[in-house]
């Protein structure tokens, strides 16, 4: 087949190929675009598909998706929007795992980033391992790649990200718009601060290279930047070898300060190399019908752990992993008990799995299978995730766990997470907003919910965010979403003019990410 044509015309992208499928959209005409291209779709199914999104509440409908094949073609587009009188919106959307229409772009242009995979002749993961310290090796992966692939990629080379999030069906461009969090993040930060260089294509449709010392306004404006800026095209992923085996612990505790207590003394471990360090912390609440991979536990364990829940109403798992090597097997187990010497968890109720580190990374790769087998594959999500100052996690405690969600436990799927955060390991550069507090917790609430509850539970989570406000509670909302232009203010607090300038400079024509609803609100 013939490659492709490029033409800028006047406001005209013409688009020619040997098998020429024009996007004849008169809406799109109405808009200074011409458009003869196959890579340019409207047809109802690719456009539905486009106004969908893993939340199942938002549909917004854009004119027309581009599947591109080469990089090129997004930079022209941009460019072409930005010399119109009237600029079209234009979304990056990757795995479309954002719930509340985040990657769509109402009446503007859809980048179906997925596409780009096809075109990069297996070039989309390129692993450099470098033998005199295999902590500086690294991964050249397209912003469109997912986690899943990564991880893959980088095993095949004895290597692995240190930092993850729990779902790996997730986009590389998608995670390091928002700081891609998880049960490392305490020790290594988020994905956003274990990133060495990026390719971006800005909102004049520049394509730059940027990283902490070249184009640095750039690089920070990006990682957590909620894709206002630039399309991430490539990032430069942290590599550290990896060790094949994941020693994966639950232990449930029915008093909160012990549970925190524990949980505080493992996450105070955040030296890159320490051998002795968990390589993850997280935790949750469990409470009657929630699900937080209850198969985790014996089957023949199940009833004592559900009468525990019962009798108490709601209990404390605190969860904790550590990677070795088989030479180090004989090890594991004692050091293990170094960790979690004098913890109060309730006595006989501490779990434990021995898997392979791809089975425990990848743990929730049935997620969607689970869903689809409880009926709720299409079922509405409402989650709400919000970082919280460790110095008001008590209150937390009492007025929304016990408060809010056991008394009203109107959920459908319901599954929780308390993960913990060192501000340390994040960078303030970085446009993500988090509390002003030296330790905090994500904690989040994933709700699926059939239709019938879905407003209540939209009710609940607002009730939850009004006492945090009430009650002073330094909260930052992570994936934030719908917010007026006061409240994404108060969201990025001092950073806000910073995000404005840097929106000027990168984006002024507001064209990147409609779906944040943020500048264009
Ligand atoms: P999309 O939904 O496609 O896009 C999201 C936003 O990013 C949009 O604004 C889009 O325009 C922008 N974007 C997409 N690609 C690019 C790019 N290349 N460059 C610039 N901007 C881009 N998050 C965590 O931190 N930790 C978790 O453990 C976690 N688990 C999750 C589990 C599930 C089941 C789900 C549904 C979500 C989870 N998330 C988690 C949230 C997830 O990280 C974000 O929703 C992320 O944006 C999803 O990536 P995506 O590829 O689906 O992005």
């Amino acid at each position: 087949l013939l490659s492709w044509l490029i033409v800028v015309v006047a406001n005209t992208i013409v688009l020619s190929h040997a098998l020429t499928q024009p996007c004849s959209s008169s809406s799109l005409q109405a808009h200074g675009i011409k458009v003869i291209s196959p890579e340019l779709v409207c047809d109802n199914a690719t456009l539905t598909l486009a106004s969908t999104d893993y939340g199942h509440t938002s549909h917004e409908k854009p004119l027309a998706v581009l599947e591109p094949t080469s990089l090129t073609q997004i930079s022209k587009l941009i460019k072409l929007s930005n010399s119109l009188s009237t600029p079209f919106t234009i979304a990056a959307r990757a795995q479309a795992h954002s719930i509340h229409g985040q990657a769509m772009a109402r009446e503007g242009i859809v980048v179906n980033m997925t596409n780009l995979n096809r075109y990069r002749h297996g070039r989309g993961i390129v692993i450099v391992r470098n033998e005199k310290d295999a902590w500086s090796s690294y991964a050249d992966v397209g912003g469109e790649q997912t986690w899943v692939d990564l991880l893959h990629a980088a095993l095949e080379y004895g290597l692995t990200p240190v930092t993850w999030t729990d779902s790996l069906d997730l986009s590389i461009g998608g995670t390091l718009s928002n700081a891609g969090t998880g049960g490392e993040a305490f020790r290594f930060g988020p994905q956003i601060t274990n990133v060495y260089e990026l390719d971006v294509i800005t909102g004049k449709g520049d394509y730059v290279t940027c990283s902490a010392k070249k184009n640095s306004k750039l690089f920070y404006a990006v990682l957590g930047g909620l894709g206002q800026f630039g399309i991430i095209t490539r990032a430069r992923i942290a590599l550290a070898p990896s060790k094949p085996r994941a020693k994966w612990l639950r232990m449930i505790y029915t008093e909160f300060p012990a549970f925190i207590k524990d949980k505080k003394h493992l996450s105070s471990f955040n030296g890159r190399r320490d051998d002795k360090a968990p390589d993850y912390v997280e935790g949750a609440f469990l409470i009657k019908g929630w699900q937080n991979n209850i198969a985790f536990y014996p089957t023949q364990d199940l009833p004592r752990v559900n009468s525990l829940i019962n009798n108490h109403t709601i209990v404390y798992v605190l969860e904790l992993v550590k990677y070795y090597n088989n030479s180090t097997q004989a090890q594991i187990d004692q050091e293990i008990e170094n960790l979690i010497k004098g913890f109060k968890f309730v006595p006989t109720f501490k779990f434990e799995k021995d898997v392979a580190y791809e089975e425990f990374i990848n743990r929730n790769k049935d997620f969607s299978t689970i869903l689809k087998t409880s009926g709720l594959s299409e079922a509405p999500n409402a989650w709400l995730n919000i970082f919280i100052p460790a110095s008001r996690i008590f209150d937390i405690n009492e007025a929304v766990f016990k408060g809010i969600v056991v008394k009203q436990n109107i959920t459908s799927f319901g599954v929780s997470l308390i993960i913990p955060m060192n501000r340390t390991k994040w960078n303030d550069k970085m446009s993500a907003a988090i509390p002003d507090e030296e330790f905090f917790y994500l904690v989040t609430l994933l709700h699926i919910v059939t239709p019938d509850k879905l407003a209540s539970t939209n009710a609940q989570n607002n009730q939850i965010m009004e006492f945090c406000k009430k009650s002073g509670i330094g909260i930052k909302e992570y994936l934030p979403y719908n917010k007026t232009l006061e409240e994404w203010k108060e969201h990025f607090g001092p950073k806000w003019p910073i995000l404005e300038a840097r929106k000027d400079e990168f984006d002024p024509k507001r064209i990147l990410s409609p779906g944040q609803k943020i500048f264009n609100n």
